[in-house]
């Protein structure tokens, strides 16, 4: 083979070392933002079996990439969840393995997942008040979701970050909980903000607010951004002295946001999704198998010719996204 390392490069001059891999379209929360109604199942449901994604994560980490997160959907209704981790952190060349979950069965799992090598956590918590992350998510599940986080603490999980969509609702209603939650928690809190897709414009045009009014929150109160690293990604990260934790914000509409884009996606069915508000993507499935190792190097690399500068979310156009499940958010 070769040597390739760390070829992924776009024509903006932007890195590539983190790939977001959907490993299901399946979700079992009905958050409001994403999919209100419920999860439907529409054409073939095949996602990419263990060791297609083990054809994947090779592939990528022969072109540089170090980092890998496993999303969805919800990751976790995936029975083979800890054998797809355990094979990805096995991977030379990849040094993180990332899970993002709605957190409905963490408590029961995140032991054996912290065991097959996971370093990297995010749990999605949209709300800290009972009654209010019932009516976000459809499940009345927020005791269960922070156990199970609190059980990632325990058991050193190298990083845990929880993300909330900033909602007009929850502004509102106060920022006070998030920060006293992250009092003593060694957590990013990471509000970002609500994107539109092309199902949800109306709760859109209801319930976003800029990440704006939120720093003057965080400003007013004494939190100062932490100074970015290179290879970080879009997302800023504040801190208080009182506080163990952060919040952050990650906001997509703010100028630029794009150009500090380090990551690349592949959808549950084995496409190549250079953006996430982009249309359709590479289809890769047909060289996921054994043997054909250096053809799906060749067309990764050509596909990234085609990474856009940026998404056209200012425009109202979300591309062919239709909600955030659907290629893994
Ligand atoms: N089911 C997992 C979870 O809940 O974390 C992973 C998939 S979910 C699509 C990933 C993240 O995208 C969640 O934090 C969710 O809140 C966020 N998300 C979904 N739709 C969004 C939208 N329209 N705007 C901003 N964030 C969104």
């Amino acid at each position: 083979m070769r040597a390739r390392m760390g070829r992924l490069v776009d024509g903006f001059g932007r890195r590539f070392r983190y790939l977001r891999l959907s490993v299901t379209e399946v979700c079992n929360y009905r958050c409001t933002y994403c999919l209100p109604d419920g999860f439907k199942k529409s054409g073939s449901m095949a996602s990419l079996t263990p060791d297609e994604i083990d054809c994947v994560v090779r592939a990528f980490a022969g072109l540089g990439v170090a980092k890998l997160r496993l999303t969805g959907g919800e990751p976790s209704v995936r029975r083979d969840l800890v054998e797809i981790i355990g094979r990805a952190a096995a991977t030379p060349g990849i040094d993180k393995v990332a899970v993002t979950t709605n957190g409905w069965n963490l408590k029961r799992n995140i032991q054996a997942w912290r065991e097959a090598g996971l370093t990297n956590l995010n749990v999605s918590i949209d709300a800290l008040e009972p009654a209010a992350f019932h009516r976000i998510t459809g499940r009345d599940q927020l005791g269960d979701v922070i156990a199970g986080l609190d059980l990632a603490l325990a058991l050193n999980m190298p990083t845990v970050k929880v993300n909330a969509v900033l909602l007009r609702d929850t502004v509102e209603t106060g920022l006070d909980a998030f920060a006293a939650f992250v009092r003593d928690r060694p957590i990013s809190f990471r509000f970002i903000e609500l994107m539109r897709t092309g199902d949800n414009a109306a709760y859109f045009d209801d319930q976003h607010v800029s990440g704006v009014d939120l720093q003057g929150w965080l400003a007013v109160r004494g939190w100062s951004p932490v100074p970015k690293a290179f290879d970080d990604g879009p997302a800023i990260d504040y801190a208080h002295p009182d506080y163990r934790g952060r919040i952050g914000l990650i906001a997509p509409y703010a100028p630029g946001f794009c150009d500090s884009c380090n990551r690349l996606r592949i959808t549950a069915k084995g496409a190549l999704r250079l953006c996430l508000f982009g249309e359709l993507g590479v289809d890769l499935r047909d060289l996921l198998i054994t043997g054909q190792e250096e053809a799906l190097r060749t067309r990764i690399e050509a596909a990234l010719v085609g990474k856009p500068a940026g998404h056209r979310l200012h425009e109202n156009d979300s591309g062919d996204t239709r909600q955030l499940a659907q290629f893994g958010g």
